[in-house]
């Protein structure tokens, strides 16, 4: 991504929002901005606004905004460097070549290309290990007890790794330096400093992006030695949580399906595959990250888990849950008879009877309501047990409307008629508004108009921004208040000297602050002033002696039915802090 960044902002310079996104909606001048009906969500009044000076979009309905690049990115579900070509092209601005890399990005740039090669040299070394060596001979027949043949191996590209202890890196290095092997993380050092090969005595799964080149390999024990999977370690072209393994096969099926099938292991995803189910992904970890659920969410939202159910994977599943829940992904759940893993049942139940309960997969509440069902629900002590095992997942969905009609949907399964019970449904249901923020329209209704000026000015290029940024900074004005973290990414911003533009910081907050920063930067405003910057920071300074007055009074009655000497010092220092910020507030009203 280095290098696209300093040319994805050339583009982004040159391009005009509003005729790129002209191409998709249609808009209308409305004031300072353009507005049209929202691509996102469906609607019959426009709500969807584009800013032509920030060069930003904001959906007031939704909530859907960022920059010309986002858009793309959304409406043709593609990723940023295909977005940033899409633009270009649209707006006919002429990609550079390599050359006007800086030196460095074109070091950087050179690098991954040797390594990307590298890896390809990789996998076929450990293809050939495996298909005409005496030692992959034993390796193929392992492969074959687990239900994988010559067609399978070529499929997915298997390979093995031999147990010599450095056959790889000397092939590798008749094309390579031995530092780039190292770089792969293909080789390590023993305790004399010599090289010796990573992977060793392992079946080998070539992993790959999702432009479909091998970025890092995931081996497989033969015998029982430990650890019984290892993979690659982090290099410049392998960032372990954001990759899914088969993603680069399966994205078109997945898109295809508008769902996907998630599972943990690479043998998983195989087995799932060779059924004939091809928009299947693994995670490979035990749990899924954030980049992998944005990664995976690219293509669908419907996502199909079927993780190992064991009691140890557990915890790590409901993490993974919860992440997809909190993107607003429909998630369902299958957990195979048995605690069986995917790869497991296919081949003693067969493909036929994977499809079938695949289809039947139950969404995750229906699934949870299912375990919580083995609390008993034979008294209200049994219901409430139950209820407080499923209170915590429904109070994680983020949208209000699902979340009241899963608590109702629950109240109704479980029998839960007592008013009582159905009032702490009720209640949870609703709690997680202040909880997490991520009310959808009017997002910010408790910043206040001092606030929401400042941060305007700090998303402005005016010539007092670092003065007010430094300001806000020095005095800490910003805690507490509505737009604390949205001032605080503007703070740092600030600070580091770059542009003011909300798409900068915007992927910095969550969702809600998110919302409020576009809604802000959308609100129309006059050229602002340092006179002004400073009435909206003495409003700010205000509140903050109030809130300390308030403290320090709450602090003196605390004290005063106490009798000690140092409690009688403490109180006589109270006094005098309430006196002074009296002084101080009274000053300020002036
Ligand atoms: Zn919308």
């Amino acid at each position: 991504m280095a290098e696209a960044g300093s040319l994805a902002d050339r583009v982004k310079q040159q391009a005009d929002i509003v005729r790129v996104l002209g191409e998709y909606v249609r808009l209308r001048k409305n004031g300072q901005n353009f507005t049209g009906l929202c691509p996102f969500h469906s609607e019959k009044t426009p709500s969807f606004a584009v800013h032509p000076v920030k060069q930003i979009y904001h959906c007031f309905g939704c909530g859907a905004g960022g920059d010309v690049f986002k858009f793309v990115m959304e409406m043709d579900k593609c990723d940023f460097m295909e977005a940033v070509r899409t633009v270009a092209d649209k707006c006919g601005i002429a990609l550079p070549k390599s050359r006007e890399l800086s030196p460095e990005e074109r070091r950087e740039q050179q690098q991954r290309t040797a390594l990307v090669e590298l890896h390809r040299e990789a996998a076929a070394f450990f293809a050939r290990q495996l298909e005409s060596t005496p030692e992959g001979k034993a390796a193929r027949g392992y492969l074959a007890d687990r239900g994988l043949d010559a067609e399978a191996i070529a499929r997915f590209e298997l390979g093995y790794a031999p147990s010599g202890g450095d056959a790889l890196l000397r092939h590798l290095k008749t094309k390579y330096p031995e530092k780039l092997v190292e770089l792969a993380g293909l080789a390590s050092r023993d305790a004399n400093g010599r090289p010796y090969d990573r992977f060793r005595r392992r079946i080998i799964f070539p992993i790959s992006n999702e432009s479909g080149k091998v970025v890092a390999f995931g081996g497989r024990a033969l015998g029982d030695d430990l650890p019984k999977y290892l993979n690659s370690p982090e290099t410049p072209i392998y960032v372990k949580s954001s990759v899914l393994y088969h993603l680069d096969r399966a994205k078109e099926s997945i898109r295809a399906a508008d769902a996907a099938i998630l599972v943990e292991g690479y043998m998983d995803a195989i087995a799932v595959a060779r059924a004939g189910i091809s928009n299947v992904v693994a995670s490979c970890g035990t749990s899924l990250t954030e980049t992998q659920v944005k990664l995976l969410s690219r293509f669908t939202r419907r996502i199909i888990v079927n993780y190992d159910p064991d009691t140890a994977g557990q915890a790590a599943t409901e993490r993974s849950l919860a992440i997809l829940l909190e993107h607003n992904c429909d998630v369902r759940v299958l957990a195979l008879p048995g605690g069986k893993d995917p790869d497991t049942f296919i081949r003693s139940e067969g493909a036929a009877a994977y499809r079938k309960l695949l289809e039947g997969a139950p969404a995750y509440l229906d699934y949870l309501i299912g375990r919580a069902r083995q609390f008993g629900l034979a008294n209200a002590e049994q219901k409430l047990r139950a209820m407080n095992f499923l209170m915590p997942f429904v109070r994680r969905i983020p949208n209000a409307l699902l979340r009241s009609e899963w608590a109702s949907r629950m109240a109704q399964q479980l029998r839960v008629d007592e008013p009582v019970l159905r009032e702490a449904l009720r209640r949870a249901a609703a709690e997680r508004r202040s909880e997490i923020k991520t009310q959808p329209a009017l997002a910010g209704r408790g910043a206040t108009p001092a606030e929401r000026r400042l941060v305007q000015m700090l998303l402005e290029g005016n010539d007092f921004r670092e003065r007010l940024g430094e300001e806000i900074r020095a005095h800490q004005l910003h805690l507490g208040l509505e737009t604390e973290k949205i001032l605080g990414v503007l703070l740092e911003s600030c600070a580091a000297g770059a542009p003011p533009d909300a798409t900068i910081v915007a992927p910095k907050l969550e969702e809600y602050d998110r919302r409020l920063l576009f809604e802000i930067a959308f609100e129309s405003a006059a050229e602002a002033s340092w006179e002004e910057a400073e009435s909206c920071l003495e409003v700010l300074r205000r509140r903050k002696s109030e809130e300390e007055l308030a403290a320090v009074q709450r602090q003196i009655e605390a004290c005063a039915g106490s009798r000690s000497g140092e409690d009688a010092e403490e109180l006589r220092a109270l006094q005098a802090r309430k006196l002074e910020l009296r002084r101080r507030l009274a000053s300020m009203s002036q």
